[in-house]
């Protein structure tokens, strides 16, 4: 039996819940916009899953602007912004706006140079089309192997937060959003909300652990005791998330 199982998670026709250890069929799962039917665990998505599940159907164009970032970058950068981090004008209920949709499936969703172009090209162009801006969020940080030039991308990135404050924010944290993406234009939303279950923080927990010889409480950095610290506005399932999301950019 156990061969039967190992057989059918590995052709991916059954996923083992990482939570509760609950075998699902996976097609049911897709069905569940990958959220474990018994233990309630959101599985981690990557971009293009994520914007089929938010956008009214074929409404997501990219915009024009990473192209042209792509024809002065060349070849290995067009694959990075096209997976690092995914934007374009879309409709959420037929609401319009500028949606940016970070992987971490690519190198961890982190932030270097092409990222950092990327988010501050969805916030010019939110800005120019007066159209609110819709970040969803899952990144392990800054992309450290780029040293400075990645550090420096929370710099650029909040700076041009600064410049489009007038254009309405939603950010949603999901599994996980750490490091300068967390410490940086992620949370200078007007509106956060998050995934059950997120990690939201800096430095990851067992880097403190580490540090300060001390363990911490097992929800430390999860989207629940944020919210009660009053850093998020609110955590929303993610079969509620496309209405919650319109109903906010209806007041937009
Ligand atoms: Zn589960």
């Amino acid at each position: 039996m156990t061969e039967v199982l190992d057989i059918a998670k590995k052709d991916g026709r059954w996923t083992e819940c990482p939570s509760c250890k609950e075998i699902i069929i996976t097609e049911k799962l897709e069905e569940n916009l990958w959220v474990c039917p018994h233990c309630n665990y959101h599985f981690r998505l990557n971009a293009a899953r994520r914007i089929v599940i938010t956008c009214d159907k074929d409404s997501f164009a990219p915009l024009p602007i990473f192209a042209a970032d792509l024809d002065k970058k060349g070849g290995s950068d067009s694959y990075e912004i096209d997976n690092a981090i995914k934007g374009g004008m879309a409709r959420i209920e037929d609401l319009s706006c500028v949606i940016g949709v970070m992987n971490f499936a690519y190198r961890g969703g982190s932030m270097g140079m092409s990222v950092g172009n990327a988010v501050i090209s969805l916030m010019k162009h939110a800005k120019m089309s007066k159209k609110p801006l819709v970040m969803f969020c899952a990144s392990g940080g800054v992309r450290i192997q780029e040293g400075i030039w990645g550090l420096f991308q929370m710099l650029r990135t909040v700076q041009a937060r600064n410049f489009t404050m007038d254009v309405p924010m939603i950010t949603v944290f999901t599994d996980p959003t750490l490091g300068g993406v967390t410490a940086s234009f992620a949370a200078l939303a007007d509106i956060m909300l998050a995934e059950p279950g997120s990690s939201i923080g800096f430095a990851g927990p067992r880097v403190i652990e580490n540090t300060i010889n001390h363990r911490l409480p097992p929800n430390f950095q999860s989207a629940e005791m944020l919210l009660s610290q009053g850093f998020l506005d609110r955590i929303v399932d993610r079969h509620q998330l496309r209405n919650t999301l319109a109903y906010l950019l209806r007041w937009f």
